[in-house]
């Protein structure tokens, strides 16, 4: 696994799934990071689901008219 270099001390942490530091207790902000990616992910759903939604309405009017 890839190591992870701690953000306060610059010291390796081989635990993939450590949240806290093991030489100085300082958190690794890695369920900010995880937390972030998951929203990003939503967000993109959510842009692609308004864009055919738009141009869906854009053809009803087209049509009604
Ligand atoms: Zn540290």
């Amino acid at each position: 696994m890839s190591e992870y270099i701690c953000p306060n001390c610059k010291k390796p942490i081989y635990d993939p799934d450590a949240l806290l530091c093991h030489f100085c207790g300082g958190s690794l902000g890695r369920a900010g990071k995880g937390f972030i990616s998951r929203v990003r992910y939503a967000n993109q759903k959510v842009v692609w689901f308004f864009l055919v939604f738009v141009v869906l309405l854009a053809f009803v009017l087209l049509f009604v008219r």
